[in-house]
């Protein structure tokens, strides 16, 4: 099959967010299971110079691709690398690329021409395929800037269109950015009226990229099964609940991967002893270095309690606030990494401060300290008010953490509560994003933690032996992108 995704961020070349890592491993993922796979990128500076110093130098800088464009032809650059059998291909276009941001100025904010910038990104991507004579077995949109895509195929195509019938998957990352722009925009580039309705991508008086997706892609994918059925109720979609609703089971969600390669105890440099399921000791030795760089009472016997999360309301925080002191009078241990909003790290702050050898609080990015605390955690605090899919529980998964999570989204599809089914679950579960679920949960992995080590234990070699990786979300990739080439056939003939 050739598979092309259409993308604003890809790891290592260019990312920002979790957007950047699952297209920094779904497109490898699909070329080791023996798919010829393209990925577009915008040709932003910062993310050409990424490419030219982790893959080499970039060939083709002297191929162009015309754009058809506002009524006439702007054209750009066209740039290649090759990264893990995958053919990454950067569109460049020297007046809305030249900048030293993706998506803004490096100080923050966004750039006020983005409409025009993957617009022209989207118009590049198709005109880019119907030059070289590439018809693709799927395209794959990742969230608003590449979504105007499906579109402007919806709306373009001709009877003798090359790329007519080419099915489209919008992948959602991140529902909260959609793309608004004036929807002269939409109309200039030559999408006709009919797609640019209510029912198309109009929203608001305005053009909205990534309802214009929803709209018209032949499948829209979330990052988490459960997290496609909760964002067609109000609160959860955005405002685009209706539209979600619309697409019935057209709708599906895949769980991400994670990279099991740089997720792995046992080859992990950060941990003192490598340990897996089979070899399980080597996670008393991090428990133990870890309660020794923190300054707490180094005691196997403590629970100890992780959490890595930005500090956002989303993450529930201020739930872990809440839950702390209980925590600490019951001879618990708490770590907390966090980066993000200070304020909710305040309550923290001041019993860490109150009670150094059994709270930490540690504000800012730090990856090593992140590998120590999945590693040397009994239990790792998710939870969230809404998770699209999550890594945090999956890594703590990996490393033999057990994950206590609210069950939402990508939590409730990769977490199952031990107490409640001893013979599969891998962690705990609650239900209500209140300091009382939370609690709730806490005094389960207590429970289980001074009571049930047998089953504490199974528990942690299952997750340590959970199908994790990227191989298995796209062989289901693979088996949603043929339903939609089938269902577009079958559109084509009728
Ligand atoms: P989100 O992408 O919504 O922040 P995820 O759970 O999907 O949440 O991914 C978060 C990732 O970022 C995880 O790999 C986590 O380990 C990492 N992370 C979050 N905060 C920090 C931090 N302060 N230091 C190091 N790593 C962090």
């Amino acid at each position: 099959m050739l598979i092309v995704h259409a993308a604003p961020e890809m790891a290592p070349f260019v990312k920002v967010g979790g957007l950047g890592d699952v297209v920094g491993s779904l497109p490898a993922a699909q070329a080791a299971a023996g798919h010829d796979v393209i990925v577009l990128l915008p040709g932003y500076r910062p993310a050409l110079r990424a490419a030219a110093a982790v893959a080499g130098p970039l060939t083709g800088p002297r191929d162009r691709v015309d754009v058809p464009w506002l009524g006439g032809v702007l054209s750009g650059n066209v740039l290649e690398v090759e990264d893990r059998g995958v053919r990454v291909v950067f569109l460049h276009q020297p007046e809305l690329h030249d900048r030293d941001g993706v998506y803004g100025p490096p100080g923050g904010g966004e750039y006020g021409d983005n409409g025009l910038r993957f617009g022209w990104f989207a118009a590049a991507a198709l005109a880019w395929l119907r030059e070289r004579g590439l018809t693709p077995a799927a395209l794959l949109l990742h969230d608003w800037p590449a979504a105007p895509i499906a579109t402007l195929l919806r709306g373009h195509p001709t009877w003798n269109d090359p790329l007519r019938g080419v099915p489209t998957a919008l992948v959602i990352h991140n529902l909260a950015h959609q793309g608004v722009f004036p929807l002269g925009l939409l109309r200039e580039l030559g999408v006709p009226d009919l797609f640019l309705d209510t029912d198309g991508a109009e929203a608001l008086g305005n053009a909205n990229f990534l309802k214009g997706g929803i709209r018209h892609a032949t499948v829209v994918i979330t990052v988490s099964p459960t997290y496609a059925r909760e964002i067609v109720w109000p609160g959860f979609g955005e405002g685009l609940e209706r539209d979600l609703l619309a697409r019935g089971d057209d709708l599906v969600g895949i769980l991400n991967g994670l990279d099991v390669r740089t997720w792995d105890p046992a080859r992990d440099p950060w941990l003192p002893v490598p340990y897996d399921a089979t070899r399980p000791a080597g996670k008393a030795a991090a428990k133990e270095a870890l309660q020794h760089a923190l300054g707490f009472r180094v005691d196997p016997s403590l629970p100890l309690f992780g959490v890595v999360s930005r500090l956002v309301h989303q993450k529930g925080i201020d739930l872990v606030a809440e839950v702390a002191p209980w925590l600490v009078r019951e001879s618990a241990q708490l770590v907390v990494l966090g980066s993000g909003d200070p304020a909710l790290a305040e309550p923290l702050r001041g019993l860490a401060a109150t009670w150094r050898q059994s709270v930490a609080v540690i504000e800012r990015f730090d990856e090593g300290m992140a590998h120590r605390i999945y590693g040397g955690a009994d239990f790792f605090l998710m939870p969230s008010r809404f998770e699209p899919c999550g890594l945090g529980q999956m890594i703590a998964l990996r490393y033999g953490t057990l994950p206590v999570v609210r069950r939402t989204g990508g939590l409730a599809d990769t977490v199952i509560d031990v107490l409640d089914h001893p013979e599969t679950g891998n962690g705990l579960v609650f239900e209500h994003a209140d300091p009382g679920g939370l609690r709730w949960a806490c005094e389960r992995a207590l429970e289980l933690f001074r009571t049930r080590p047998e089953l504490l234990a199974a528990a942690r070699r299952r997750g340590m032996l959970a199908d994790l990786s990227w191989a298995r979300s796209a062989a289901r990739y693979e088996e949603v992108l043929r339903r939609a080439a089938a269902r577009e056939q079958a559109s084509l003939t009728a």
